[in-house]
């Protein structure tokens, strides 16, 4: 859209605002009037009637909603109707009478006063000022008012709505247009306002005017989308998806068909291009890698909705299939992911009613039938560990269920917006516990404190890896060397080029599908200081010994963890600051530590480390020697290791 029709659509509205009392002709411009059940409509709008056709088109949307009840398939949140009115929804509407608003669940209620300012900017994170303008007290206001059937939040639903529209033309200005079009929130509107759409139309205030008004705003932002989809990543596929849902949802609009070819085509596009072929979504962050599973199926449901589910091709079904099985192959049995990249955790209750909507669409298969029903039907995966091999997510697994010892490594290409500089992090969970979960996200974007505090969890030395003086590692390309499995051993070892002239090799093992070694190399001819970071839980009273180079865990239930270097040259133990956050802007220190040394040279610095999980507060003796034929350099493991008196050779299955 051009500058000056932008202007000229702002001014429309403008003018339709103003005359919110005054049916034109104009106002039935992005009306089919052919559409199926609109014949009232068309022979009062022929003869010049604009007043009675929209009351015939109000009593048309009446009907069509009296027989069903509202659409909340796409929402963002699971909402079931049939439940009681929640305390929170309550509340959150309650509080939107008194213009008291919550854009963000990570802060609080905001005043926006009795003249609502869309523009008030009360905490300077982006998200706050973006989220606003997603209006989801409104769903709150229509499940209250479905509820309890109070007309205060229909007509006050019906105010805000005009409000916002009025105050927000597009084009009002490049700072506000960056807030309130920016497209992921259009997309966001377009679709949260089909169920509140369904839920309000239904109250007698709701009048012939009021729907004119909205049929009009509702159509200049979804008509904004196809031609400012954002280029990549989720947001493009939010975007799509919501499009497409607005042009089922809405068949009576002229360009609804325009809306959902252009959502189909994007999204046939856009999983070809997002998903890897081992399942991934390109994003590399398992929260959005759950989300894009949701776009997709939600998608083909609309497709469904409008009847041309047949314009997605058979390969885009299987693919979204292969992206829940690779999901599946990375959850620990508490159904939660990594937090690799921007990701926190998910309540379990959420992820099953995920893996539920995905077996409604896959009813044939058994692994999404396991998950679904937490493995009280259908079957496990056939197989154990699992290497996402072109995502760079690499699992180790002895079960599916507790009590499991289970490790996830990401040593991965370059993610996109939602990825940290991290290669070579991992998770590691044994019998109900994540012993070293990564530290999260904290914050997204905004003024330069918040971009502070997104950075500092971005960090290199935050992870579980190796640096160079601490500094991040560039974010580039892991190139892996090997990934075998067996029940004896898994071994993985892979390369990253980390920082300019130096390369991390990091070869881990899991021995028996009880414990892990971890061998990282520093190559290349880059000086300084190398470390070996390992970040373990809040709750976990982890101490060092700094005679044995080691650190272990002490719950008092008795599962535990071992870290200990196994090297018997020098290194350093030290203790980290760290912390970890599990929900936006909310965090914890924990206890981290780092094994340190000096690379003065060229020379390849080596670092053997284990991590064995054990039951009871004594941690085993642990001891190792390279036998004839080993090369780490070349991931040619043959190793005697030595736990509490009893030796085992590991030796690297052959080619
Ligand atoms: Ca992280």
């Amino acid at each position: 859209m051009n500058k000056k029709s932008i202007l000229c659509c702002a001014l429309c509205l403008l003018v339709l605002f103003a005359k919110a009392q005054q049916i034109t002709k104009e106002s039935f411009q992005v009306i089919n009037l052919d559409y199926p059940g609109l014949e009232s409509v068309k022979k009062n709008y022929d003869s010049g009637n604009y007043e009675k056709a929209a009351e015939a088109l109000l009593s048309y949307y009446k009907l069509r909603n009296a027989k069903k009840e509202p659409d909340f398939s796409n929402a963002e949140a699971i909402v079931d109707v049939k439940q009681p009115l929640s305390k929170a929804n309550k509340a959150t509407a309650d509080s939107a009478l008194l213009h008291r608003f919550q854009p963000h669940k990570g802060y609080g209620f905001f005043d926006y006063g009795s003249d609502i300012n869309w523009q008030n900017w009360p905490v300077k994170d982006n998200e706050v000022r973006w989220q606003l303008h997603r209006v989801k007290w409104w769903q709150a206001m229509a499940l209250s008012y479905y509820s309890i059937k109070n007309e205060a939040y229909a007509k006050e639903w019906m105010l805000q709505f005009l409000d916002w529209a009025r105050k927000n033309p597009l084009g009002l200005s490049k700072d506000n247009d960056r807030f309130a079009w920016r497209p992921l929130e259009v997309s966001d509107r377009v679709q949260s306002l089909v169920p509140t759409f369904d839920i309000f139309v239904k109250s007698p205030n709701f009048n012939a005017s009021f729907l004119m008004a909205f049929l009009n705003s509702y159509h200049q932002q979804a008509n904004y989308l196809p031609a400012n989809y954002a280029n990549v990543g989720n947001h493009r596929l939010f975007e799509a998806q919501r499009v497409l849902f607005a042009g089922a949802s809405f068949p009576e609009f002229k360009d609804a068909q325009a809306w959902r070819k252009s959502g189909i085509e994007v999204l046939n596009a856009e999983i070809k291009k997002q998903v890897y072929p081992d399942g991934m979504q390109f994003e590399l962050s398992p929260v959005y890698h759950a989300a894009s599973i949701d776009i997709f199926l939600k998608a083909y449901r609309s497709a469904q909705k409008a009847h041309v589910a047949n314009e997605f091709p058979e390969s885009y079904k299987n693919t979204v299939e292969s992206m829940i099985v690779a999901f599946a192959s990375i959850l620990f049995p508490d159904y939660n992911a990594p937090m690799f990249g921007d990701s926190w955790v998910a309540e379990k209750r959420v992820r099953l009613r995920q893996f539920s909507s995905w077996l409604e669409a896959f009813p044939k298969n058994e692994t999404i039938r396991y998950f679904a029903t937490e493995g009280k039907a259908g079957k496990a995966p056939n197989f154990l560990s699992k290497g996402l091999t072109t995502a760079g997510f690499y699992t180790f697994r002895n079960a599916w269920k507790d009590p499991a010892t289970i490790m996830v490594l990401k040593a991965s290409p370059p993610g996109e917006f939602h990825a940290q500089p991290d290669n070579g992090t991992f998770e590691l969970w044994k019998n109900g516990r994540n012993f070293m979960p990564d530290a999260g996200v904290y914050v997204y974007s905004g003024d330069a404190e918040i971009m502070k505090q997104r950075e500092w969890y971005r960090q290199t030395r935050l992870h579980n890896t190796l640096t160079l003086d601490n500094k991040n590692m560039v974010i580039t390309k892991a190139k892996l060397k090997q990934w075998k499995t067996s029940p004896k051993l898994d071994q993985l070892t892979y390369t990253n080029p980390s920082y300019p002239e130096l390369e991390h090799q990091r070869t881990v093992l899991f021995v028996d599908q009880q414990y892990f070694i971890v061998i990282d190399q520093a190559i290349g001819k880059a000086t300084g200081k190398i470390g070996v970071h390992f970040h373990l839980k809040e709750d976990s009273k982890a101490a060092k010994n700094d005679r044995q180079n080691s650190v272990q865990t002490n719950y008092t239930d008795g599962n535990n963890l071992l870290i200990q270097y196994l090297g018997t040259d020098k290194v350093n133990l030290n203790a980290e600051t760290s912390k970890v956050s599990y929900e936006y802007r909310k965090e914890m220190e924990r206890p981290a530590f780092v094994f340190e040394k000096n690379k003065a040279d060229g020379n390849t610095q080596t670092f053997v480390t284990v991590l064995y999980p054990f039951e009871g507060q004594k941690a085993p003796a642990i001891s190792f020697k390279e036998n004839a034929g080993n090369d780490f350099s070349k991931g040619q493991i043959n190793l005697s290791i030595t736990v509490n008196g009893k030796t085992k050779n590991i030796k690297s299955l052959s080619n």
